[in-house]
């Protein structure tokens, strides 16, 4: 049963983390938010899923790129819930530009934010989780961890990275009762990637319905975003206990991108 477990989900201010954020609390499990935003708006998100649940949901703002704010992050989980039963590494940027003009700093941010969060979280929570013989940890890795496009050199680096992560510290848990797992989204219609439709309608001079199928969605046959409660449908499957056996997989949701 995934009801009753506590869970921390990072970068869930908004977008794929906050869905997934909102399949775990109607399935009656406790949440630890995480991101950045506005503090208003985050602590009207935090009450509202409580509220609308009657679950536990508390809110930490560790910046994932500093180790010892997802070590407190982590603590104060276990403090506020009693323990940590489940970890979504969701937390993530983006920056598109060819290698040779690639600014350093962003290749860190992506690999510290991408990749080496998930490490964090991971090492900071597994011994607990194998010796009470259940946990599961979901890294949402994308399409990029299974195939490349070209000037997305540290995202697709980091999405490849947490794939081998993700193989790894399934076989150091598999005997313990603790599944990891990568869902491995194709585009996903977040604020984020919506900001980017009226501007490209407007430079290409095509309709936003074109941008969204001609541009966003070219790689993806069936031409329709991956919504963000499908990616939390699996998330809550993949807490249950029919999915005790799924273990170090890297699973699409990309509409058949992957498939081509
Ligand atoms: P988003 O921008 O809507 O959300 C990102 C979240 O991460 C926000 O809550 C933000 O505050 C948080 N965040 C960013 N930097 C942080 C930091 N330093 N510390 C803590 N939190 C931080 O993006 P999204 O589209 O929901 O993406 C979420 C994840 O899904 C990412 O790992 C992304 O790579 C992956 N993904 C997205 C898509 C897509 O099409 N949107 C596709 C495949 C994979």
């Amino acid at each position: 049963m995934s009801k009753g477990r506590n869970a921390i989900i990072t970068g869930s201010t908004s977008g794929i983390g906050l869905g997934i954020a909102e399949s775990f609390a109607a399935a009656g499990m406790n949440v630890m938010l995480n991101g950045f935003g506005d503090a208003g708006e985050i602590e009207a998100t935090r009450a509202g899923l409580a509220d609308s649940h009657g679950v536990k949901v508390g809110y930490h703002g560790a910046d994932m790129t500093k180790p010892e704010e997802i070590a407190d992050m982590v603590a104060k989980t276990a403090a506020d819930f009693g323990q940590v039963d489940v970890v979504v590494n969701n937390a993530g940027i983006q920056n598109v530009a060819p290698i040779e003009e690639f600014p350093a700093e962003k290749w860190d941010a992506i690999i510290a934010i991408n990749l080496s969060s998930a490490f964090h979280t991971i090492r900071l929570t597994l011994a607990d989780m194998k010796a009470r013989e259940w946990g599961r940890i979901i890294n949402i890795a994308s399409a990029h961890g299974l195939v490349a496009s070209p000037y997305k050199s540290a995202y697709v680096a980091a999405k490849h990275g947490i794939l081998g992560l993700t193989k790894t510290i399934a076989l150091e848990a598999a005997e313990h009762g603790v599944t990891v797992n990568a869902i491995c989204p194709g585009y996903v219609l977040t604020p984020l990637v919506a900001a980017q439709i009226p501007d490209t309608a407007k430079a290409r001079g095509i309709t936003e319905d074109e941008v969204k199928r001609d541009v966003l969605l070219a790689a993806q046959p069936t031409k329709q975003f991956v919504t963000t409660e499908q990616l939390g449908g699996l998330a809550v499957f993949l807490c249950s206990d029919a999915a005790a056996s799924i273990t170090g997989t890297a699973l699409p949701v990309d509409g058949g991108w992957t498939a081509q």
